[in-house]
Order: C-alpha cells, then structure tokens, then sequence
C-alpha cells in the first residue's frame, strides 16, 4: 500500500526511513541535517565506517545505517542528483534513488518504508517531474515484490504535497 504524509520524516514510525543525503554520507542541510539531529551520533559513526570502506555513496546508490534515536529502525541513505537542467541523467538517477532504496529495504527485511521528496531541495530537481518518477518507480517496484507491507511518501512542503495528492 502506498500513502501520502505531510510532515517531518524524522517522526514517523516505519521500519526505515530514506534520506536525501549527499555522496560524502558526512551529513548536510534539509532532510539530511533532520535526520542526523533527531536520530544522534550513532548514525554519522556508522556513516563514517561505510565511508572508510567504500569512499561515500555514488549518486543514485544507497546504504544503510542504524534509524540511532529515531522512531525507524533504520535509515536507508541515498544521493539524488543535482539537477543541471535534466540532460545530465537527472531522471534516471533519481529513478535508481528509489530503486536502490527499495532494493536495500527488501534485502534487510523492511515491510514499512517512508520516502522524503529527494533531491527536491538543495538539489533544485523540479518538484512534480521528481514526484511523477517517485510514484511511477514506487508503483512498479510494488507491481512486481510484495514483500513490503506500507510504503508512504512524506512531504515536508505543500508544493510537494499537493503534487502527490493529485498524482495518488
Ligand atoms: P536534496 O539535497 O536532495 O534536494 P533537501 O533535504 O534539500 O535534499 O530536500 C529534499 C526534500 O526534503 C525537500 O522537498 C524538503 O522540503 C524536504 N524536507 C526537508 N526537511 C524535511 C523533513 N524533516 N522531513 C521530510 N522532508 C523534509
């Protein structure tokens, strides 16, 4: 089942939470500063640990770490691109996000799942293509594993928002 929240991500009682992080995993503004300061220290340790393996986390790949102090588990880091005027691979990296997110979700037993509006911020990809690739790539990955039981998009804006209300 997919849902629409308008709220703070931080606050939701899922299995996993996905961040917008950036590809350094060392923690940023927006969603990601929100993230880092309700969830404590513990996640940014065990960002640094995945950074000292593997150098951070490409764009449009994902990793996952402890939720720390969050309501969720975990929190399942992901780096969307920067919109550069949509002909640098913007729509398909940001398509690989939510594939990717979802991908890990599965292979650590998550059945509930919240997603923030990636890339929509800092990031500037504009807010209803990024919503139109969100719920199509959500939508198609439910179509063929049903191992997750809630998947819910949470929206921090009313722009963001109200775009996935009519596209839901
Ligand atoms: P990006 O760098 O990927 O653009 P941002 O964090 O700047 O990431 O923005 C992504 C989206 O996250 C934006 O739509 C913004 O409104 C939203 N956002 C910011 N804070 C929160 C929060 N606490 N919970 C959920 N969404 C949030």
């Amino acid at each position: 089942m997919i849902s629409l929240i308008k709220g703070d991500i931080t606050k939701i009682k899922v299995n996993a939470i996905v961040n917008a992080a950036n590809t350094s995993l060392l923690g940023g503004g927006g969603v990601d500063g929100a993230i880092h300061r309700a969830g404590g220290a513990a996640i940014l340790e065990e960002c640094k640990q995945i950074r000292a393996k593997q150098g951070g986390c490409d764009v449009g790949e994902a990793v996952i770490t402890t939720g720390g102090n969050l309501p969720a588990k975990y929190v399942i880091h992901t780096v969307g691109p920067v919109w550069n005027g949509g002909h640098k691979g913007e729509p398909e990296l940001l398509a690989n996000c939510y594939r990717n997110a979802l991908r890990l979700a599965i292979a650590h037993g998550v059945n509930t799942i919240a997603f923030p509006n990636i890339s929509t911020g800092i990031y500037r990809f504009p807010k209803p293509e990024a919503a139109d690739i969100a719920i199509r790539e959500v939508q198609q990955f439910v179509a063929t594993d049903n191992s997750l039981d809630e998947i819910f998009f949470v929206c921090f804006d009313d722009e963001n928002y109200s775009l996935y209300k009519v596209r839901l």
